[in-house]
């Protein structure tokens, strides 16, 4: 059956049929729910009503997932639980890495033993997924910190992109430019989290001072025409993830999420997971959420799965 089709009708099995991107997925919640309960026992609960905060959020991880993964066999077991996900969900492009504080933490500073745990478990669980493997900050560190971690990551071919994630409000945005400036010279491609809860302006000067080739979210553009302009005649991509956003409050309703205005004014978009295990998000399912809300036609949300699925 072909993808419109399978939205007009409300078929979740064969809209999971047709190949698919996730290009933002953060793997440690990313995972297979059934997966992990038969692994683990444990049972993750998403959540269902709208959060307030990224305190809420962190409190809800500590209630399901805690530190119970943070060992080296919990990591491989969230990496394997991620392509079980991406592979019932249909997913045949992946973006997804580690954390660099992880290569310490979990690979005991290999950097190649740290590639060979996603490398391993896309062979063994989905090899026909195209993967691209992304080194991953979070901007409350320290920039010494985050260059120091950094320099085990420099050289290493396996990585395909890099990303910066957490708090949006912690630093400025400039304080990365050396960071970006070296992962461009490594022929990285160049991601950051923006214009989630900043604005249409932090977008435009993220992705002005990093070079940035794609931006996880970037919601808060759609505000500001000029922005949405410099976006699409920048061809920058905009990775977006709309129950995430509903769910954390960036939008009140799903049919009204910025992602039409935004993909009708010629930005590149992409839908996409976020975190499965809270926000019940895959991406089969984001696509039917926005079509029965009456966001996006059947024939648009066609266009933006192909465009994710383009070569770039
Ligand atoms: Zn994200």
């Amino acid at each position: 059956m072909n993808f419109t089709v399978a939205l007009e009708q409300g078929n979740l099995e064969a809209l999971r049929e047709c190949p698919k991107a996730d290009l933002h997925n953060h793997f440690v919640l990313g995972g297979s729910r059934k997966y992990l309960k038969e692994h683990t026992g444990r049972d993750i609960r998403p959540i269902t009503e709208q959060l307030h905060s990224m305190n809420d959020m962190h409190a809800w991880n500590g209630q399901n997932i805690g530190n119970y993964f943070d060992t080296p066999e919990g990591r491989r077991l969230l990496i394997k639980a991620t392509f079980t996900q991406a592979k019932e969900d249909g997913v045949t492009i992946l973006e997804i890495g580690e954390d660099v504080w992880g290569l310490g933490a979990f690979f005991g500073g290999n950097i190649e033993e740290l590639a060979e745990a996603f490398e391993s478990a896309h062979k063994e669980i989905a090899p026909e997924i195209e993967l691209r493997l992304q080194i991953g900050m979070s901007r409350h560190c320290d920039i010494a910190y985050l260059e120091d971690c950094l320099s085990h990551f420099w050289g290493c071919k396996a990585f395909y992109s890099i990303d910066l994630y957490g708090d949006e409000l912690a630093q400025p945005i400039e304080n990365f430019i050396p960071i970006y400036r070296r992962a461009k010279a490594e022929g990285l491609r160049l991601k950051a989290h923006v214009g989630e809860w900043g604005t249409a302006e932090d977008v435009r000067r993220a992705v002005e001072c990093l070079e940035l080739d794609e931006v996880q979210h970037g919601i808060a553009a759609a505000t500001d025409p000029s922005v949405v302009r410099f976006l699409a005649d920048n061809k920058i991509r905009l990775n977006i993830t709309p129950t995430s956003n509903y769910l954390l409050g960036r939008v009140q309703d799903l049919k009204d999420h910025p992602i039409a205005e935004l993909y009708r004014n010629g930005v590149d978009v992409t839908i996409n997971s976020d975190d499965v295990l809270i926000f019940d998000s895959d991406v089969s399912k984001e696509y039917l959420r926005l079509y029965q809300s009456g966001c996006l036609t059947a024939k648009e949300l066609d266009n933006i799965r192909k465009n994710g699925l383009k070569k770039i």
